[in-house]
């Protein structure tokens, strides 16, 4: 995407009331001059921003922190790193410990997303960042893009609501999905995906996203609730992550249509 498009597309977003922006996908810093221009843009739109990082960029203490400390003021709100057993294979994680302290430098707020398949093997991980005090949230990867051709492992979860945000999703090609990257693979029925920016306004995709009733209800019911309206027994629900219930019940058309057919009322009033 070019930087003029990407600034248009900020301007309007800005418009629409958009207060908060991810910059992810991919790695970002390798286009580190555009992103200080768009942060610098959405500093003055009072957008708050956060950069989703492998830190690969964070050779040296020094480099780390002039880097930081020029988008600190150019309005950078977040640092978020990812690290894992993944990541670390073509990264050091002596980066991630130099991009986190170069925050705490540099008075950018910071997290590390701790990607897990809670293996044993991750152990070592997680006694990285306690040893160095770092600022880290697990996360279960999610078995989609690349990560879908690893081998899953069997779960079994507390009964837990599974409720989500969802925040939308802006692909390059200017597809907008309704709910994060893992929401662009359901490519068996497209179901997240709200339309493309070229043929539609922000406004009417927002719409869309927050109107949809289908959508309300993982916000707000949750996907276990609707896992069990849908016919899945309790048994098998808390195999499945989050993620993957969501994927197994709207990624297959016979279900979705259930669901979609009685997301009018009688889904909506499925609580307790
Ligand atoms: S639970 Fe569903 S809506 Fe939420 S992040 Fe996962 S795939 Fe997206």
């Amino acid at each position: 995407m070019e930087i003029v498009e990407a600034k248009e597309i900020i301007r309007d977003m800005a418009m629409a009331g958009v207060t908060g922006m991810s910059f992810t996908a991919g790695e970002p810093f390798i286009y580190f001059d555009d992103l200080l221009e768009m942060v610098d843009l959405c500093r003055e739109k009072n957008i708050y921003t956060r950069i989703v990082t492998n830190s690969f960029w964070a050779t040296t203490p020094e480099k780390t922190e002039h880097m930081l400390g020029t988008l600190k003021k150019r309005g950078l709100s977040q640092l978020r790193m990812s690290c894992s057993k993944w990541h670390q294979q073509h990264v050091p994680r002596q980066n991630v410990l130099n991009a986190a302290r170069g925050c705490i430098a540099t008075g950018i707020d910071y997290f590390i997303s701790f990607v897990t398949d809670f293996s044993e093997e991750d152990d070592e991980y997680e006694s990285f960042f306690r040893d160095n005090k770092l600022k880290f949230f697990p996360e279960p990867v999610i078995y989609a893009g690349r990560a879908g051709s690893l081998a899953r492992k069997e779960i079994f979860t507390d009964y837990q609501e599974n409720r989500c945000t969802m925040n939308p999703y802006l692909a390059p090609d200017l597809s907008m999905y309704a709910c994060c990257d893992a929401g662009s693979h359901f490519s068996n029925t497209d179901f997240f995906l709200l339309g493309n920016l070229k043929d539609n306004s922000i406004d009417l995709l927002f719409r869309k996203s927050e109107t949809n009733p289908l959508y309300n209800c993982i916000r707000s019911i949750g996907v276990t609730a609707i896992a069990s309206f849908a016919g899945m027994k309790a048994r098998d629900i808390v195999t499945y992550r989050k993620c993957e219930l969501c994927k197994k019940l709207f990624d297959s058309p016979e279900t979705l249509k259930i669901l979609q057919d009685s997301s009018g009322l009688e889904l909506q009033r499925w609580v307790r």
